[in-house]
């Protein structure tokens, strides 16, 4: 670590040879520099590295991997497999002058633990989720485009249903929501009234270009609507929370000033996942040795 060094007087300064912008620190090379945030943040453990909550790096990984702690054993291996794999990826940059490619380091830390999964017998093939694959994150809809996520939902114990439906504008931004409770006999009804409401809705938005998108695959394949896609369940968390919230009879109806809580989370979520892994590209690299 460039802090370490600079103590024992081995090198003449401290600052972080990738980010220039603080000590190299175990902490700060870990988990706290830039584009080691957003790999963090990218990964299937989704962890937001909060510097407030960062003191030292053996606390934080008790504080994640001590017992009793929430995660499975893949979850517990990818996180340190990805401690590893930022380690590599650093030494990479400073002493092999190669460029900072986080996607790529991403995927070899998942790769690396399903290798190990598959090596122990533990999976037969390497069925895990390839996370932050492409198809596996909410995207931002083409410039001059709306993107109107929607989804139904059906509580087969209780029978009730409801639909939810996000309008988002190219930057992520929240246009128009709308949860409601709907009159439905099965999940697909729920599924296929959803559209219904958006395109309603749309008309009442006027011109322009919208592209719907469901996580019903089966509603998807059935319509012939343009532009209207299949997404994974894990990229409509938004509708999906709608209609969750609809189907408890908890109406909502309103615009991008305040969404609730809940809603603004998911949201957000969807523009950082989307930022992170639509535009972590190579970082500028300031040479220098350590
Ligand atoms: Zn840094």
């Amino acid at each position: 670590m460039g802090e370490s060094l600079f103590r024992r007087k081995c090198c003449r300064e401290p600052v972080c040879k990738i980010c220039c912008k603080a000590d190299e620190t175990i902490e700060h090379c870990l988990l706290l520099c830039d584009w080691a945030k957003k790999l963090w943040f990218g990964s299937s453990i989704g962890i937001m590295i909060n510097e407030r909550n960062i003191c030292r790096f053996d606390n934080w990984l008790w504080m994640m991997l001590g017992e009793g702690r929430k995660g499975n054993d893949f979850q517990k291996a990818l996180l340190a497999s990805i401690c590893w794999s930022i380690w590599k990826g650093r030494c990479n940059v400073i002493y092999q002058d190669m460029v900072l490619e986080p996607k790529k380091i991403l995927r070899n830390a998942t790769n690396l633990v399903n290798e190990f999964w598959v090596a122990k017998g533990w999976i037969k093939e390497r069925v895990l989720p390839s996370f932050n694959r492409e198809g596996s994150v909410w995207k931002t809809p083409n410039h001059g485009c709306t993107k109107v996520n929607i989804d139904g939902s059906f509580l087969s114990k209780t029978g009730k249903a409801g639909i939810g439906i996000i309008f988002r504008n190219n930057n992520g931004d929240l246009l128009k929501f709308v949860a409601e409770q709907a009159k439905s006999t099965s999940a697909f009804m729920s599924e296929a009234l959803a559209p219904r409401k958006a395109l309603d809705l749309i008309k009442l938005s006027g011109n322009g270009t919208y592209l719907i998108e469901s996580d019903c695959e089966a509603l998807v394949k059935t319509t012939t609507y343009v532009s209207f896609g299949f997404i994974s369940r894990s990229c409509n968390k938004a509708a999906d929370w709608l209609a969750v919230s609809g189907s408890k009879g908890v109406c909502l109806e309103g615009c991008s000033a305040q969404p609730p809580p809940s809603l603004a989370k998911l949201l957000l979520e969807d523009k950082v996942r989307c930022a992170t892994t639509c535009n972590v590209g190579p970082c500028q690299i300031r040479t220098g040795i350590g």
